[in-house]
C-alpha cells in the first residue's frame, strides 16, 4: 500500500484546476494559446500517491529533482500510462547513467561534462535524450547553470552530441518575493533563446521558467513549461 495519510485528493485536484485556469488566463492576456504552455507539477518530496491523484485528474507532466526518489516514484506508478517525468535537479555526471533515457525531458544540463555523460548513457541505451540548457542569468554563484556568455558554448556542445536533442532553455532566476521583479529575467531568457536560435541556426522551442510564485509572469513572457510545486502540493516537508 502506498501512503495515503495526509493526502487530500479534492484539495490537490482543486489547486491543479486553479493553476491551469491562471495559466490559461495569462496565456490569453499575452495573445497565446493555453495549449502552448505545459504545466509541470513538481512532486519532489511528495508521495507517489499524490501524483496518482493528480494523474487521475488528467495531469501528465511531473517534475522531480532527486534521482533515487524519482526512480522510486516511477516504479511505484508504472501502471499509469502516459506520465511524462521531467528531471529538474542538479545532477552529477556519475548519476547521469540513472537519468538518461529514463525521463521525458532533463531541464538541468549545466556543463559540457554532464552533457557528455548523458549522451554516452543515452546512446548505450539506444535512446535520444531531450534536454534543456540551464541558464543562470543572474550570475549567482550559489546557483547552477551556464551564465549568458557560456550558454552558446554549452548549447553548441549539446548540439554536437547525437545522444541528446536540445529543446530549449531553463531558468532559475534570482529569488524575489515580488513576481514583477522577476519578469525581466523571464524576458531575458526569451531574448537569449531568440538570439541563440538565430546564431546556431536551430529552433529552440521550449522555455522552462516560472514556479509557484511567478508562473503567471513567466507565461506572459513566453514560458512553454512552468514548474509548479508548492501551489499544487502544499509546502515541502523540511
Ligand atoms: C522545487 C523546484 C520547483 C518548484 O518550486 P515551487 O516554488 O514549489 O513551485 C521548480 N523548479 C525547480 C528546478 C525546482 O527545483
Amino acid at each position: 500500500m502506498e501512503r495515503m495519510e495526509g493526502i487530500d485528493p479534492a484539495g490537490l485536484a482543486g489547486r491543479l484546476a486553479e493553476v491551469k485556469e491562471e495559466i490559461a488566463r495569462a496565456a490569453a492576456r499575452a495573445g497565446r494559446q493555453a495549449d502552448d504552455v505545459r504545466l509541470v507539477a513538481v512532486s519532489k518530496t511528495h508521495p507517489a500517491e499524490a501524483v496518482r491523484v493528480l494523474a487521475a485528474a488528467g495531469q501528465r507532466d511531473f517534475g522531480e529533482s532527486y534521482v533515487q526518489e524519482a526512480l522510486g516514484k516511477q516504479s511505484a506508478l508504472f501502471d499509469i500510462s502516459g506520465i511524462r517525468w521531467h528531471f529538474l535537479g542538479g545532477l552529477q555526471s556519475n548519476k547521469a547513467k540513472f537519468v538518461a533515457g529514463a525521463f521525458h525531458l532533463v531541464h538541468s544540463v549545466d556543463s559540457p561534462n554532464l552533457a557528455q555523460a548523458l549522451h554516452k548513457r543515452a546512446t548505450a541505451r539506444g535512446a535520444v535524450q531531450d534536454v534543456l540548457v540551464q541558464v543562470n542569468l543572474g550570475g549567482e554563484v550559489q546557483k547552477r547553470g551556464a551564465c549568458a556568455d557560456d550558454a552558446q558554448c554549452l548549447a553548441e556542445a549539446v548540439l554536437a552530441l547525437p545522444g541528446l536533442r536540445l529543446r530549449g532553455l531553463m531558468l532559475m532566476p534570482p529569488w524575489d518575493e515580488d513576481a514583477e521583479a522577476v519578469r525581466p529575467w523571464f524576458r531575458g531568457l526569451r531574448e537569449l533563446r531568440d538570439s541563440l536560435s538565430i546564431r546556431l541556426g536551430v529552433s529552440l522551442p521550449e522555455l522552462s521558467m516560472g514556479m509557484t510564485n511567478d508562473f503567471v509572469q513567466a507565461v506572459e513572457e513566453g514560458a512553454t513549461l512552468v514548474r509548479v510545486g508548492t501551489r499544487i502540493f502544499g509546502r515541502r516537508p523540511g
